[in-house]
């Protein structure tokens, strides 16, 4: 009998972990990658020395099995930062996480009032279970405090009305989010020793994308072929199986590939299209009612060592097209070759339709320079130069009523017996790296037990 052949969609987190993991059980996978290095969105750009992430990544765990593989890959390279964050609303900076008292004097005596008074409200009334991010969040943290906390920010980031957005993200993001928490922790800070994870967390020392080249010859090194450059263009389905794959090069030739199993973290919706023949009308209906927002950031080096104290600032006022900004040398020192220079990677969430999206780099670069500037974050004057990556579908949108596309999408692709799901957008979840990481394990171990990969797989991975 002929050796099976596996096929790894996608190098970031999710993929790398699956090759690795099938590599080191003997099953000889080969990674796909579309992009020339891996990582995905977990990746770091090199640009003249100067180390870029997709988006701040704070490496931050509760699985003991991700938190062994983030060290046994960096060994002393993984460091433990302490966390500096600030929201800018209304010209003023805000602590993040908040602080109440500094949240309320930077707010004045009125507008502090008010919002302990709809504070007070909300936790009157029962909370409310209700479907949209708007009323889950208002009832607990009150209408005033939500709208000057989250609101603009959250419109920012999904470019839609918080009462379109379902509530399941408050419940994956923000449910360990108390304000008599917050206020306990103001009175009675914790000793150093006892800071938490959420005040420090771990970083490779030249950013994400080192510890997934790392862990990629890891997996090179345990058997795993790695492929990149190489787009996946089609999934050829043969009966009830995927039969192969054809492969796009830097040439422009198409390759086809025979394959036993395919294990897929490409974003769930591109996976769809490339079905051939292609899924029935009601899947395909229901994977356009699915949507991801896009994001830029805009990486600008500064000729002067000294910046904001901060790793990165979340930017909650509305009139900033931005809304987030990263400090890199605050994240590692080595992530900027000289002291004499700053690097700010400016955060932009955007669609498709929007006019940043499609904005030239230049104006990009000038429009991000000139706004740091007015928020006195960056002198114009000292920006030596500045570039764009833009990346597409980095955040599944969770809309309200998404569940039942995304369950009828789901089901269709896991009738197909040798098509096992990972990865964020592969399974459109709203996840950091190490749950992506982990949902790449379990896809290839369900495969290894010979377990039908779902709906086993979430429940294993997710658990
Ligand atoms: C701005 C931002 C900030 C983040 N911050 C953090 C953080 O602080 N901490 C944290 O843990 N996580 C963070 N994350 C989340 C983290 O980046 C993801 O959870 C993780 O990268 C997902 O891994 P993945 O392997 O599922 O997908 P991805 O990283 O998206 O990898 C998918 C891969 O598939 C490839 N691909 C796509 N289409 C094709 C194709 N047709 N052919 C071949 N290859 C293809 C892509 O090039 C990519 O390499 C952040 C994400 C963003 C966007």
């Amino acid at each position: 009998m002929s050796r099976p052949s596996l096929l790894v969609l996608g190098a970031g987190p999710a993929g790398l972990a699956c090759a690795d993991a099938l590599a080191s059980a003997g099953a000889a996978p080969s990674l796909i990658e579309r992009d020339l290095q891996p990582g995905g969105l977990c990746r770091t750009v090199r640009y003249k020395d100067c180390y870029f992430d997709i988006g701040g990544h704070r490496f931050l765990s509760d699985s003991p099995e991700v938190n062994a593989i983030w060290s046994e890959v960096m060994g002393e390279d993984l460091l433990r930062v302490r966390r500096r964050s600030r929201i800018f609303y209304q010209g003023r900076f805000f602590d993040y996480p908040l602080r109440p008292l500094n949240a309320l004097a930077g707010l004045g005596p009125v507008e502090a009032a008010r919002c302990l008074a709809s504070y007070a409200a909300s936790r009157l009334g029962p909370a409310a279970m209700g479907e949209d991010f708007d009323s889950w969040m208002s009832s607990r943290f009150g209408r005033r405090l939500f709208e000057t906390f989250f609101k603009t920010y959250t419109e920012k980031v999904w470019g839609i009305p918080c009462s379109q957005l379902s509530s399941d993200w408050a419940q994956e993001r923000v449910r360990g989010l108390s304000l008599g928490r917050a206020v306990r922790k103001a009175l009675w800070p914790p000793a150093a020793g006892e800071r938490s994870l959420s005040e420090e967390f771990y970083y490779p020392r030249r950013g994400p994308g080192q510890f997934c080249e790392r862990y990629a010859e890891r997996a090179r090194r345990n058997g795993a072929l790695l492929e990149y450059g190489r787009p996946v263009l089609s999934v050829l389905r043969e009966g009830e199986r995927v039969a192969a794959v054809l492969l796009g090069d830097a040439r422009g030739g198409v390759e086809r590939r025979d394959c036993s199993e395919v294990f897929s973290s490409i974003p769930i919706t591109a996976l769809v299209g490339k079905i051939h023949p292609p899924p029935p009308p009601s899947v395909l209906e229901a994977c356009a009612r699915l949507s991801f927002r896009h994001f830029i950031t805009v990486n600008l080096i500064y000729e002067h060592g000294e910046s904001f104290p901060d790793n990165w600032i979340y930017v909650h006022a509305p009139e900033v097209p931005f809304g987030r900004v990263q400090n890199y040398r605050n994240w590692s020192a080595d992530m900027v070759p000289s002291e004499r220079l700053t690097t700010l990677g400016v955060e932009y969430f955007v669609s498709a339709q929007d006019p940043i999206w499609s904005m030239e780099e230049s104006e990009l670069v000038r429009r991000s320079a000139v706004e740091l500037d007015r928020m006195g974050l960056a002198p114009h004057r000292a920006l030596r130069e500045g570039f764009a990556v833009r990346v597409a579908n980095a955040y599944p949108v969770y809309r309200v009523g998404y569940r039942e596309p995304l369950n009828t999408v789901l089901d269709y692709l896991r009738s197909i017996p040798n098509l096992h799901l990972a990865g964020r957008a592969g399974l459109f979840r709203y996840d950091n790296s190490d749950q992506a990481l982990l949902s790449g394990l379990g896809a290839a171990r369900a495969y290894l037990r010979k377990e039908r990969p779902s709906p086993a797989l979430e429940e294993v991975v997710y658990a």
